[in-house]
């Protein structure tokens, strides 16, 4: 990364959120409406960065081991699942309004007796708040016609509950043995009191969790094992070492039935903030699934022939608070050389949005630099654009994270040689048209560590 990186000035949210709309990265569901709170849509960009984490995520949890099971379930689940669970009764914030400027915060989050600035400006006037009231953020929704009690529904709060329901089975449909996990990337909500910091707490976002079953004396280590190998993925995102961090709970964070945990934090330009939690739950959920269901959960142990509950190991990130942890720490306003600027966007080349984009020089060679595309699209996105000045169209490709521009001139029909240019180093190299596309899987190899 360039020199200017050093002097850097900090990146504010309002910077990230501008470039986000205006290029279609992320920006509010319902927009024509005024927007709906909390919920967020992936625009162009948004999608391809968004699913390229996930297959990192899916490729490395999932594909990359034999003890790792994928699943996909459904959304809402039997209510059952929810007072099991202990949602029901206990999935809830502490909510206060403020008599005076009617606004409705949760408790735990105001600074003492005075309400946060609104988008007014109008902050620290002292309020007049009710007592906190306890608020369950599940979702409700109903099944069928009927509208009484007997059909209200979840959207789930998290995606691991079927996890532990659909346990039995998918162990012995893929015929694994402990130790071995259940994996699923999908929706969840929460219907959040203060929905806030862009799409960082929304009330609709996805969950990537895996559930690892483990005996129970063997839990500290897995524990440590998972902990490790999460950080590692998080750095094999590109994530800056200054920007990650593990935070372990302190005893009176832990919830009833862990019995570790720790989050890993990125620092955002609100500061340091969880994006993924690593969970020791212990034998919590598989018990109280077997105590509601009347399905044992219990499985045997090969060699004493015993019954034995697993213990599990959670680990559960965020997939829109991780794309947008990737966008800040990508983010650079770089202050060049000639004394002018631009806006790039490290992402990492496996993740951004266009792998590459083909830029002819001028009308009069875009259609071979068409075949060009043509190939290439074959394995990756591949963005094509004719029209505007070359440094403008490069700018436009380094403020989405484009990693490798490749221009097409009026020497490439005679030489056969394409332009490669480096969006973090801005270096151009000559490459042969034919060997292009091991050119770009040479350089996606080394930067994926
Ligand atoms: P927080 O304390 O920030 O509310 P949490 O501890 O309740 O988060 P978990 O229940 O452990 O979160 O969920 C695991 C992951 O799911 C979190 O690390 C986060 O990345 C993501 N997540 C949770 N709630 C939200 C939300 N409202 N919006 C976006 N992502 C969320």
């Amino acid at each position: 990364m360039s020199d200017a990186m050093a002097s850097k000035k900090e990146l504010q949210m309002e910077e990230l959120v501008s470039l986000c709309v205006r290029r279609g990265f992320i920006f509010q569901s319902s927009e024509i409406y005024g927007g709906i709170n909390g919920f967020w849509d992936y625009g162009p960009l948004g999608v391809e960065l968004k699913n390229n984490l996930k297959s990192a995520w899916w490729n490395r949890v999932v594909r990359q081991r034999d003890d790792v099971e994928g699943l996909d379930s459904s959304i809402v689940a039997h209510p059952r699942t929810w007072e099991a669970s202990g949602h029901v009764a206990h999935f809830t914030d502490p909510m206060v309004d403020c008599k005076k400027c009617k606004r409705r915060f949760r408790a735990d989050q105001l600074p003492s007796g005075s309400c946060p600035a609104s988008s007014k400006g109008d902050s620290d006037r002292n309020c007049d708040f009710t007592i906190p009231r306890n608020f369950n953020l599940m979702l409700q929704t109903q099944i069928g016609a009927s509208e009484d009690a007997a059909a209200a529904a979840y959207l789930r709060p998290e995606t691991c509950q079927s996890i532990f329901t659909d346990f039995r089975r998918v162990k012995e449909v893929a015929r694994q043995k402990i130790p071995f996990g259940i994996a699923q990337i999908g929706k969840a909500f929460r219907n959040e009191i203060n929905p806030r910091n862009f799409n960082f707490r929304s009330r609709e976002f996805e969950q990537a969790e895996l559930e690892f079953f483990v005996r129970i004396e063997e839990r500290e280590e897995w524990f440590a094992y998972w902990l490790e190998e999460r950080l590692k993925f998080h750095r094999s995102l590109g994530f800056k070492e200054s920007n990650l961090r593990t935070r372990p709970h302190a005893e009176d964070e832990l919830a009833h039935y862990a019995k570790a945990a720790a989050d890993v934090e990125f620092l955002f330009p609100f500061g340091w903030q969880e994006i993924e939690g690593v969970h020791d739950r212990g034998t919590w959920d598989l018990d109280r699934h077997t105590e509601f269901s009347g399905k044992d959960l219990s499985i045997t142990d090969e060699a004493t022939k015993e019954r034995f509950v697993p213990s599990v190991i959670e680990t559960s990130v965020g997939i829109d608070r991780t794309t947008l942890a990737l966008l800040a720490n990508g983010y650079e306003d770089e202050l060049l050389a000639n004394g002018e600027s631009r806006v790039v966007m490290h992402i990492a080349p496996h993740l951004a949005p266009y792998t590459a984009a083909v830029l002819p020089l001028s009308k009069k060679v875009a259609e071979p630099a068409e075949r060009v595309v043509e190939k290439l699209r074959r394995n990756w996105n591949v963005f094509f654009d004719v029209s505007g000045n070359i440094g403008r169209r490069y700018r436009r490709q380094d403020e989405i994270g484009t990693p490798y521009c490749l221009t097409y001139d009026f020497d490439s029909q005679e030489d056969e040689k394409i332009t490669i240019r480096d969006r973090d180093t801005m270096e151009q190299e000559r490459v042969p048209i034919d060997s292009i596309s091991m050119v770009l899987n040479d350089r996606l190899s080394t930067d994926l560590t």
